[in-house]
């Protein structure tokens, strides 16, 4: 979806700041405020919220209020709802995306694809719940049986400052439809378009429906697993973290979902053309920055064609056009801050020491009037499958690139990781490309077409990748509970029990 951008990065107003949205309205925070920081110039945005025990407590409260009115919302009216949060995203999306780039750093013409997810997920759930009370039927002896689904009761959800959007719809809407409340926190690296979204949310829904508290993930998303009150968490960011959610729900007993990064394969069988190959490798591994849980971070080539295609993939890293984010033609920004981009450089220092060859890239590059950026250069690393360097989480556009001869140890190599978000193969022929999928321990395998995304389809990871599906109806399932009702038409007669 190429839209074209009239508005410019000089003509965005942000609000002085943004307190947490609790029940309908923007309000004051109890520990006061942190900045919102622009990723590539280090110019103050705006103000965030600093969310702390007291403002989860307020919303889930909230949210826990607004719990029985949404829950018994009729289904077409909730529906309704949701497609009206994706017409208002639409219409408000080049200034949203405009936000959402200057906050994260990352390139403006990315989020077109972004915001055409963002916008599907509310779609997809709107309609996804008409059809999802199929609930089973059938007369019994004396009676009836019936099945029901139940919404859960109020959200936790936590996300990420990659693609904070993309993270706040695919949680949000299913959470929704399915008739829970919600409590968001969203990342305190980059979370302007989330409080944007949310004041557009103030004219849609009921209040206390959805609340969202900005703040550190110490502070507030601590408070959120930690609350005694909600019934489900959702998580999206490291395994460190995830750890910690799927533990506070193991004490409280509630369901939980995660998705947790990967470092998935992409691998290239010895037909393909070499050029489109390239080009879809190189898509695959610099999209998003490189900060992506589903980046195509391994490349593994057939030796065959391995000398070319290297050769072309350096080529390519070569022409790659790194700029500020605002300006639609640049391909590769900032990273998110300071700590990421030390992380990211300080992979390429231990690749270097565990003896992977760094092919082409490795530096961090300096774009004019965007000093306080960290843009890396893309990174083509040549590595053996077991190194630190291709079996750790880097999220930062760099790639590692290892040879191979025979099918099964490709896979072999491509499932000796603990991560199974998401991998790549590209072949023409249809049969062999099948076959490799069927073997790799992925959520998702993009055959010929890195980042191939369809809404509706189960997204989520194998291994430590995570816990559950989003995406698809399987969300639905995870924002819900079954009941079964059996009514018996008349009480049995006395006598039962002698
Ligand atoms: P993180 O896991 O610390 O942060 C993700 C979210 O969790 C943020 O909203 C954060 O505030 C919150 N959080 C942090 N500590 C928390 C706690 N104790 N309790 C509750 N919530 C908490 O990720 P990060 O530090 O921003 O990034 C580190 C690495 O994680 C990255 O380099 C990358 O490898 C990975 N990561 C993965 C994804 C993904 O999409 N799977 C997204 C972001 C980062
Ligand atoms: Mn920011």
């Amino acid at each position: 979806m190429e839209t074209t951008i009239q508005i410019k990065p000089s003509e965005i107003k942000f609000d002085e700041k943004y307190g947490p949205f609790i029940n309908g309205e923007m309000v004051e925070p109890v520990n006061g405020y942190i900045d919102a920081v622009n990723a590539a110039t280090g110019e103050v945005l705006s103000k965030i919220g600093r969310g702390g025990k007291e403002d989860i407590d307020r919303a889930v409260k909230a949210a826990r209020e607004a719990f029985p009115g949404w829950a018994n919302t009729p289904i077409e009216q909730r529906s309704a709802l949701l497609s009206k949060i994706a017409d208002v995203i639409e219409e408000n999306q080049e200034r949203l995306k405009l936000i959402e780039c200057m906050d994260t750093g990352r390139a403006l013409h990315e989020f077109d694809l972004d915001y055409q997810l963002v916008i599907s997920q509310f779609r997809y759930f709107a309609s996804a719940i008409i059809t999802y009370y199929e609930g089973a039927s059938r007369p019994v002896q004396n009676g009836y049986l019936l099945t029901k689904k139940e919404p859960l009761g109020v959200c936790g959800q936590i996300i990420p400052w990659n693609v904070p959007m993309i993270m706040a719809a695919a949680k949000v809407a299913p959470a929704l439809a399915a008739g829970n409340t919600v409590v968001l926190k969203p990342a305190e690296d980059a979370c302007l378009s989330v409080m944007e979204f949310a004041k557009l949310l103030a004219d849609i829904l009921p209040k206390g429906v959805v609340n969202v508290v900005p703040g550190i993930g110490g502070e507030a998303g601590q408070a959120l697993i930690d609350h005694p009150d909600t019934d489900k968490l959702t998580f999206t960011g490291s395994v460190g973290v995830g750890r910690l959610v799927g533990r506070a729900a193991g004490d409280k007993i509630v369901p939980v979902t995660l998705e947790l990064g990967g470092k998935s394969a992409h691998i290239v069988f010895p037909d393909v053309d070499i050029d489109p190959a390239v080009e879809n490798a190189t898509l695959g591994y610099t999209f998003f920055n490189g900060e992506s849980c589903v980046l195509g971070s391994r490349l593994f080539i057939h030796d065959d064609i391995y000398d070319e295609f290297i050769e072309k993939l350096i080529d390519r890293a070569k022409e790659i056009k790194i700029g500020p984010p605002t300006d639609r033609s640049t391909r590769l920004a900032s990273l998110i801050n300071e700590k990421q981009g030390k992380r990211v450089l300080n992979y390429f220092e231990i690749a270097k020491n565990e003896g992977a060859k760094i092919l082409y890239g490795g530096n961090r590059v300096t774009v004019p009037g965007h000093e306080h950026g960290y843009f890396i250069e893309p990174t083509i690393i040549e590595a053996d499958h077991k190194m630190r360097i291709a079996q750790e989480e880097i999220f930062g556009p760099a790639v590692t690139v290892t040879r191979w001869k025979e099918v099964d140890e490709v896979i072999k190599m491509a499932n000796d990781v603990e991560f199974g978000l998401a991998a790549g193969i590209m072949t023409k022929d249809l049969e062999r490309a099948l076959d490799t999928a069927n073997k790799l321990e992925a959520g998702s395998v993009w055959i010929n077409q890195y980042f191939n995304f369809q809404t509706g389809a189960p997204f989520g990871g194998y291994k430590n990748s995570g816990v559950g599906r989003e995406h698809n109806k399987e969300a639905l399932d995870a924002y819900s509970q079954s009941k079964t009702i059996t009514a018996g038409f008349q009480l049995p007669q006395p006598g039962l029990y002698k």
